[in-house]
This record gives C-alpha cells, sequence and structure tokens, in this order.
C-alpha cells in the first residue's frame, strides 16, 4: 500500500487518548499507541523533522532499489531497558525484561511459534527479518553491566510528553543513540500501551516507551498485553515502520510505504476473523496479524517482506552507527587489555586472553586458561555477530592453551572471539588490518 509517501506525514490527526491515569487504571481494552501523536507534536516542534524525514525516506527507497535482496547477515542491536518505578509493581523483575528480548528475538527472527497462525493466503509474506536484540553487556563507558537501570520516582505517571526520558523531570536520560536502543518501562497514563520515536528525531529522546503492564510475558504482563508484542509493535517504528492501516482514520488513501501489505481502512482491535475486507481488498482482505495494526497480543504475529527491508534499509541507513556499537561485546578489564604483553595466569581461574599480536596480519596467538578439564569452544565472529571461524571445539585438560589463528580468508576489521566451557564465557575484542 504505497501512495502519497510524504504527503500524509504532514496530515497526522492527533490520536485521541482514553482518560485513565494512575496506576490502578484498569487494562485498556484496546491497544492503543501515540507513536503518530508523539511524531506529530515533534514535527510542531521541529520545523526541520519534516525534512530530515524526507530524506530518510530517500535513503530507504534508494536502499531498496539498489538492495532488492536481503544478504544473510543477522543484526544485533544492543538494549538497554530503564525501569523508571515509584511502587514495588513497576520495578519489574529481570526476568520480566528477559521475557521481552526473547520476545523481540522470536518476533524479528520469525520465530515465534504463533506465526501458523497466518492465514495460508498471507503465509508467503511472513519473513524473518534477521534482527536480533541483545541486552547491553557493556555500559556507554565500556563497563561491565545488565543492560537494565533502575531508577526511583516520584512521578505516579508518565505521559507521552517524554519526561520519563528526562533524569531532570524524574524519568532517565538515554544512553547514547548511535550505539543502544533505549526502551523505558514505567507507569505510562492516559490508557495508551506504548510510544515509539522514528528515526531523524533528536538522540536525546530517541527509543521506546512501554507501559509496564504491556512488557514481556510474565510478572506484571497483563492479558491481553501480555506476550510482548507492544514492543514488537514500537520497535518497528523505531526502525521506521508505519502503522498498517496509513494512518489516515478509516480512509482508503493513506499509505504505511510498504508495497506488499494489502491496502487497510482503519486499524483493527481484539482478534478479527479472517477475512476481514476494507478498502475493496478482498478477497484476502486487511493484514491484520501484522505487528503494526491494533489487534490484541495474541493476533499479531507476523512482519512482511517489504516491513523487513524497510527495516534492514533503516538500519543501513540513518541508523547504521548501531552496526558498530560494542553495546554487546563482552566488558573488557581494561588493566588486562594494557597488559597484552604480559600474560600472568592463575591456574585455578577461567582466563581468556587478549590476542598476540593485536592488532594483527594475518596470524595472532590467543591463549586461555582452564581450571578444569572440560568441553571447550572457542570460536570468532564478526562484528554483525556472524561465526566466521571455530578454533576449538572438543575436550581439553586444565591448564593453559595457545590457538594460532590464521586469518588469511578475512577482510579487515574488528572481530570477537569468545571462549565457551561449561557456565564460563568469556569474550574479546581483535582488531585485523591488512
Ligand atoms: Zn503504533
Amino acid at each position: 500500500m504505497k501512495k502519497f509517501a510524504f504527503i500524509f506525514l504532514a496530515l497526522l490527526l492527533p490520536v485521541s487518548l482514553f482518560a485513565q491515569d494512575g496506576d490502578n487504571a484498569s487494562i485498556p481494552q484496546s491497544r492503543n499507541c501515540s507513536t503518530m501523536e508523539v511524531l506529530d507534536r515533534l514535527m510542531k516542534e521541529d520545523p526541520d523533522y519534516q525534512e530530515r524525514l524526507n530524506q530518510i525516506e530517500l535513503q530507504v527507497q534508494d536502499y531498496l532499489k539498489s538492495n532488492p535482496e536481503r544478504d544473510n547477515l543477522i543484526i544485533n542491536i544492543p538494549v538497554v531497558v530503564h525501569v523508571v518505578y515509584r511502587t514495588t509493581a513497576q520495578n519489574i523483575s529481570t526476568s520480566q525484561i528477559q521475557s521481552q528480548i526473547n520476545v523481540l528475538n522470536a518476533d524479528f527472527r520469525k520465530l515465534n511459534s504463533d506465526v501458523s497462525g497466518v492465514p495460508q493466503a498471507f503465509a508467503g509474506l511472513a519473513t524473518d527479518c534477521q534482527i536480533n536484540f541483545c541486552l547491553a553487556t557493556r555500559d556507554p563507558n565500556g563497563a561491565v553491566t545488565t543492560g537494565i537501570t533502575r531508577t526511583k520516582t516520584t512521578k505516579t505517571s508518565f505521559s507521552t510528553n517524554d519526561y520519563v526520558k528526562k533524569t531532570s523531570r524524574g524519568g532517565k536520560d538515554p544512553w547514547p543513540a548511535s550505539s543502544y536502543l533505549n526502551i523505558w518501562v514505567c507507569n505510562l497514563s492516559g490508557g495508551v500501551l506504548g510510544y515509539a520515536q522514528f528515526p531523524g528525531g533528536s538522540a536525546t529522546t530517541d527509543g521506546v516507551v512501554i507501559g509496564y503492564k504491556y512488557f514481556g510475558t510474565t510478572g506484571a504482563a497483563t492479558y491481553p498485553f501480555n506476550l510482548g508484542r507492544t514492543a514488537t509493535h514500537e520497535v518497528g517504528h523505531w526502525l521506521n515502520l508505519r502503522h498498517i492501516w496509513g494512518d489516515d482514520g478509516t480512509g482508503c488513501t493513506g499509505s504505511d510505504l510498504v508495497s506488499d501489505t494489502p491496502n487497510q481502512g482503519g486499524y483493527n482491535f481484539g482478534c478479527p476473523s479472517f477475512p476481514k475486507v476494507s478498502c475493496s481488498n478482498g478477497p484476502n482482505g486487511d493484514l491484520f496479524m501484522n505487528y503494526m495494526d491494533y489487534t490484541d497480543d495474541r493476533c499479531m504475529f507476523m512482519f512482511t517482506t517489504g516491513q523487513s527491508g524497510r527495516m534492514n534499509a533503516t538500519i543501513s541507513g540513518t541508523r547504521a552507527s548501531l552496526l558498530s556499537s560494542s553495546g554487546c561485546a563482552a566488558p573488557i578489564v581494561e588493566n588486562q587489555e594494557e597488559t597484552n604483553d604480559n600474560i600472568s595466569l592463575s591456574p585455578d581461574k577461567f582466563v581468556l586472553n587478549q590476542n598476540h599480536p593485536n592488532p594483527f596480519n594475518p596470524t595472532t596467538s590467543i591463549s586461555f586458561n582452564l581450571p578444569a578439564a572440560g568441553q571447550v569452544s572457542l570460536k570468532v565472529f564478526d562484528i554483525s555477530g556472524k561465526e566466521v571461524a571455530g578454533l576449538v571445539d572438543n575436550y581439553l585438560e586444565a591448564g593453559r592453551h595457545s590457538i594460532n589463528f590464521d586469518a588469511s580468508a578475512l577482510s579487515s576489521g574488528v572481530y570477537y572471539y569468545k571462549l565457551a566451557s561449561g557456565n564460563n564465557v568469556s569474550m574479546r575484542k581483535m582488531l585485523l588490518i591488512k
């Protein structure tokens, strides 16, 4: 449904909100995302935003023209979750957060089991977007992190005015948007499940906000928004996806700027039955099981090929800095890194040393210490997370081991090597310069 690509960006109507506030508010009966309303506000606050969106749109269309086929690389996006809470219930558990990351990784890789519910007529559209998400292991200073921040606030609730993204307003400032997807989880008022900021906006407010009852699949997550799909939908916006009905109310002229989605009237709530026809789009009707509609969590389970292309074009363009983020690399212990040439090993410790030499061309040595004998794997990955070499995959005795790595077949760049044995895992970065 691709027409009037630029016109409708300027004709967005504010979405009316349900009047509900406070922590005791009941669960909204239907999905309500405020992303377009926030876009409308941001465009009023910043007259240049529209032009930046137009430029990004041109980049996306150029990219899609020159890259009709997606390559096989899996993109890995570091995520930081900022929990901003007043009550104990709002201070959601780490397992609730992890459950949301798991949902994102299933949905954006088409690994979600409910994708089998896509009607046969649309089955060919459901796509693996090849986008993965990882809770950050390094904070902006390179220090060890869980990828979760927790901020106690005096605010009863937050609205869509972005105060949750500002420490000075009782929220939490973002980590650099160039390296992390920032997700804030808080008590969101107004019956809004969540909202996102499209690419091209201010880095100080970039990211997505989700109500704590609509995040993940466990803990405070509440039916019918307890399968983590609010975040899937909002991260879709953050990667430049529009609502599937084209944000023109119930008209048939609005566009989601994606060519393989059927033209659709308005949004769908709840769990419609197939087919649901609008805008003369029969016999198959609306793609209401798409993540960018307004259906309940259990009834949305697919992105299309066109949506995947649009998101990947955005990651290759305006969000390309994420591709070189080290937010999910293993934290480097600084004194270990500085003593590359002075390797000292304690025999009872699991240690992966910095390779030597580093940078290297084309061979280098990787040494490590095992406190106990066991099955060991040592693998090398490129910056996208793709495995490029398996150096060890067998049973080794306790003690020090050294492996030579020949990178003749690889091109210059940053690589990671990861050692795993039993419950011990360690990863380091190395630089090949040819
Ligand atoms: Zn939305």
